[in-house]
Parts: C-alpha cells; sequence; structure tokens
C-alpha cells in the first residue's frame, strides 16, 4: 500500500534544498542569562525571559507549594471541574494587578489571542489587524467568521482609510500587539484609541512582550501611555517577563463573562495545573515589589540601542528590550548568527516566515539578568562582524 504520507519527506527535503529545514536542540541548563545550548556554554540574547524569573527559586516553590495542596493535574476544563484555587487565586490578583474588574487565564498566549478574537467578531463584523501581528492573532483572525482587513505596520492613515469604508458592518474589531515581538517597536496606541473611539470599534491589544516590561507598575504599554480606561481588551501572557507559561485577558466584568461562554479555547481546553498558577502569583508579587527589575532592563536596552546605532547597524525602530539587527539576506543573518554562537553568544537569526523576505534580522533580547560584561562582549563581537 502506497505511504499516504511520502509528501511530507519530499516537502522537507525541499525545506532542506532552500536551508530552511528547522530542528530542534536541547536547553541543558535551567534558562537564564547564561545557558547550555547545543551542550556549549553561551551568552543568552535568546529567551522572553526579560525578567529573569523563569528559574527564580521563588517561582519554583510556589509552585512547589500548589501541587501539595492541589496536586498536580487539573484534570478537566474549568467549566467542568479543572478551576482549583490556585487558578482562580490568580485571576483575582491578575485583575487587581492590571486594575480591572476582571481577568480570565488561558492555557496559553496563543489560545488567548486566537480563541478571544473569534469570541468577540463574528459574520458580518469586521477585524482590522496589523501587518506584523504574531501569528496566533493573524489564526483568531482566521477563525473567526468576520471580514479581515490587514493594514500596513503602524499605518494609521491606511488604517483610517479603512475605518471609513467600515460603516455598514455590525461591529468592528481593531487588534494589534502592544511591543512588535521582531522588531522592539511599539504601536501607536494613543491613535489607534482615538480613532477606535471615532470610529466606534472594539480596540483590542496584545500586551505579551510588554507586560511586566512597560508601565510604571509594570502592567504593559497601555499603563506606559495612560490607555488603560481606553482599551477594551487586553492580552497577555505569563510567558515571557513573568517568566511561566500561560495566557490571560483582563478586562470588564461582561467582557470576562462573555468569554466564559463563547471562548472555544477556553471552554473546551483543559485548566492548566495548579502549579503555573502557583508560580505565577508569585511572580506578580515579584514585579509588584522589584520595579528595578523593568527599570534595570530598560535602561541596559537603551544602552545597548546607543552602542549598536553607533557602531552603524540598524535597528528599525526598536524601542524596547527587544532589538534587531536588520541584515536583510537569510544568508547574512544565518551566517552571522552561527558567528555570534561560535564567539560564545546565542542570537537567532529571524528569517521568512517569522519575518518578510528581505528583512532577515538577528533578534537581540535582553534580560535583566545581563551584566554590563554580557552587554560588553556583545557589543565587542557586533563591532568586530561590522568591520
Ligand atoms: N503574542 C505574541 C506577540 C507573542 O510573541 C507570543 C509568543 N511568542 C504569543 C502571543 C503567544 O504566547 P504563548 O507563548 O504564551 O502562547
Amino acid at each position: 500500500m502506497p505511504d499516504p504520507l511520502a509528501w511530507i519527506p519530499e516537502q522537507l527535503e525541499l525545506l532542506e534544498s532552500l536551508e530552511r529545514r528547522r530542528t530542534i536542540h536541547i536547553r541543558s541548563t535551567q534558562q537564564g542569562p547564561n545557558v547550555a545550548w547545543k551542550d556549549r556554554e553561551q551568552i543568552n540574547f535568546s529567551s522572553n525571559d526579560y525578567l529573569n524569573l523563569a528559574a527564580d527559586p521563588r517561582l519554583q516553590a510556589a509552585a512547589c507549594a500548589a501541587i501539595e495542596r492541589e496536586g498536580w493535574g487539573s484534570g478537566a476544563s474549568p467549566l467542568i471541574t479543572g478551576r482549583g484555587q490556585s487558578q482562580a487565586d490568580l485571576e483575582t490578583a491578575l485583575a487587581q494587578f492590571e486594575g480591572t474588574a476582571a481577568a480570565l487565564t488561558f492555557a496559553s498566549g496563543f489560545a488567548a489571542n486566537a480563541g478571544v478574537i473569534d469570541a468577540l467578531a463574528d459574520r458580518g463584523d469586521v477585524i482590522l489587524s496589523d501587518s506584523k501581528n504574531h501569528a496566533s492573532i493573524i489564526d483568531g483572525t482566521r477563525l473567526s467568521k468576520a471580514t479581515v482587513r490587514v493594514y500596513p505596520h503602524r499605518h494609521l492613515d491606511y488604517l483610517e482609510n479603512l475605518l471609513k469604508q467600515c460603516g455598514t458592518f455590525r461591529r468592528r474589531l481593531i487588534v494589534t500587539d502592544t511591543l512588535f515581538s521582531m522588531d522592539g517597536d511599539l504601536a501607536p496606541l494613543p491613535e489607534l484609541a482615538n480613532l477606535a473611539e471615532a470610529y466606534d470599534a472594539m480596540l483590542m491589544v496584545d500586551e505579551a512582550h510588554a507586560t511586566g516590561v512597560f508601565g510604571a507598575n509594570g502592567r504593559g504599554l497601555c499603563e506606559h501611555f495612560g490607555l488603560e480606561d481606553r482599551v477594551a481588551v487586553r492580552v497577555g501572557t505569563f510567558s515571557k517577563a513573568l517568566g511561566g507559561h500561560g495566557g490571560f485577558v483582563v478586562g470588564s466584568q461582561p467582557l470576562i463573562e462573555w468569554l466564559v461562554n463563547r471562548c472555544r479555547p477556553y471552554i473546551f481546553s483543559t485548566a492548566p495545573p495548579a502549579a503555573n498558577a502557583g508560580a505565577m502569583l508569585a511572580a506578580l508579587r515579584i514585579v509588584h515589589d522589584e520595579p528595578q527589575r523593568r527599570t534595570d532592563l530598560l535602561a541596559k536596552a537603551t544602552w545597548l540601542r546607543t552602542q549598536l546605532r553607533e557602531i552603524g547597524w540598524s535597528l528599525g525602530d526598536s524601542e524596547s528590550q527587544i532589538i534587531p539587527v536588520i541584515v536583510g539576506t537569510e544568508n547574512l543573518a544565518m551566517s552571522l548568527s552561527a558567528k555570534l554562537y561560535e564567539m560564545g553568544m546565542l542570537v537567532p537569526g529571524i528569517r521568512p516566515p517569522s519575518v518578510p523576505d528581505g528583512e532577515c534580522l538577528l533578534r537581540i533580547s535582553l534580560s535583566c539578568g545581563h551584566t554590563q560584561q554580557h552587554l560588553d562582549t556583545l557589543v565587542a563581537a557586533l563591532t568586530e562582524l561590522r568591520l
């Protein structure tokens, strides 16, 4: 009988011939500013563990305590019997941290974005989405039966023109990352809030990379811009600055109740384990008690951006701890990444489909755990590679 999956090895070979076949490796130490990757010690500029919490012993202790109380598995979806006390406590603490009436937690940020968009926009509605939004937002727009219009990255005039043509749709949903994950640039949130109000649209933002990093209290870029009351739907993840796992939505009580009733990844997926909820409660406390982590991180990022721009590298419009070194071709991005690896630094080359053709880059992501020596080593290497 012919193998019905015979097409897959052929496709993999095709990827191989294009040098786009991905392979998976092992990090053989805990996550942090130094890691062993493929069994070699490296300075790690390649994680989203911005506040250096992923391996923090306080999170581990909180996770163990939650396991002692509730066991490991949640055993069911949240609406059945899966939602335990730690999960409920986390949602209460998260709403308090974010200053919203309510909060809801998800198994991943991916599930939160995809599910929330589908729950908010249906046939007869229109979704307006930034062209550089994360894959989970794109998949949410694909799941939804609403009409989808993609506007060029941060292009407000283009978006306004679209909005002018969208008056006949029942509802409008504008959706954007607040801090773009590859370019490290910021969405024009004040202007987006103005447009949403002027054209009677819902505004949904994904704070995945900004939570814990931006804003006086670490709530993200809505707080940074003073817009929290003007953004109807805020999504975030525990998986980056908070050092854990899972996604969340914060907002009004009716919003959260609607999601409990209509958001399919929430309703039909097993509730996350108590251990993660316990650890994330500890992480929220640390973000509150140790603001120096985020101020230190952003100061390091500003310093590094200045150094790299002085050497002559193009960093696009990065204003954050995500610093893209834009090199253009895939070959150059991958060979620079390989050279940095040989020099003891993990800086991934980013290529299609993560970025458009010709816009390949090295993605430096910083942690507050990086020392000045780590940063100096990177600047020296990128000076050498620039010559
Ligand atoms: N949104 C953005 C902007 C992201 O970069 C990511 C993860 N890379 C997600 C959402 C998904 O979050 P999670 O990893 O928690 O599924």
